[in-house]
C-alpha cells in the first residue's frame, strides 16, 4: 500500500529515483541522497509504516535482517572505523520522513557527523520510576495486533 504523497513510498514503486543497493519482498535498501557520511544508506520498508509504533513484527525484523546485511557490506567495502544504526520517530525525534526506516552510517575516526548525546548520571529513583511505567506498559506480543 503506498502513500501517493510519500517520497519513499514512491521511490518504492519506482516513481522516483534512486541508487539502490538491494531488496527483498519487504525491503528496500537505498543511498541517502543528503548523506551525513560517506556510504550513508538506508534501509525502507515497502508498506508504509509512518513509525516503528505502526510497523508488524514481520517487516521489523525484515528490516533489521536487510540493516546487517548490508552493515557487514560496509564493513567489509568501505571499511570504516565504526557503524552507526539510526531510527527515528516523530519530528521531536528528528524524523523528517514519516515511512519507516534504519540509516546506516558509517562513521570514520574524527568525522564531523555530530551523531552524539549527552547523557547524565541517572537518578536511581527517576530510573526506577521510568522502568515501571513501561514495564506496567508491556503487552506480551504486540506486535502480532499493531498498536
Ligand atoms: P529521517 O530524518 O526521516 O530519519 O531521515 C530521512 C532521510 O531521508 C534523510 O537522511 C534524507 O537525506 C533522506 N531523503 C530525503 N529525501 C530523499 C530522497 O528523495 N531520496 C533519498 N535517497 N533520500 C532522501
Ligand atoms: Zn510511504
Amino acid at each position: 500500500m503506498g502513500d501517493a504523497e510519500c517520497i519513499f513510498c514512491r521511490i518504492v514503486a519506482g516513481e522516483l529515483p534512486s541508487t539502490q543497493l538491494t531488496s527483498d519482498d519487504r525491503v528496500v535498501v537505498f543511498m541517502d541522497i543528503n548523506p551525513v557520511s560517506h556510504g550513508h544508506c538506508l534501509v525502507v520498508t515497502k508498506e508504509h509504516w509512518p513509525t516503528v509504533y505502526d510497523i508488524t513484527d514481520e517487516d521489523g525484523a525484515a528490516a533489521m535482517a536487510a540493516a546487517r546485511r548490508v552493515a557487514l557490506a560496509i564493513r567489509d567495502g568501505l571499511k570504516p572505523d565504526g557503524l552507526n544504526l539510526h531510527q527515528s520517530n516523530g519530528a521531536v525525534a528528528g524524523q523528517v520522513v514519516p515511512h519507516f526506516h534504519v540509516h546506516l552510517i558509517p562513521r570514520w575516526e574524527g568525522d564531523d557527523t555530530g551523531i552524539r548525546w549527552r547523557s547524565h548520571p541517572g537518578e536511581p529513583g527517576r530510573i526506577a520510576e521510568a522502568a515501571d511505567q513501561i514495564r506496567g506498559a508491556l503487552e506480551p506480543d504486540r506486535g502480532a495486533t499493531r498498536n
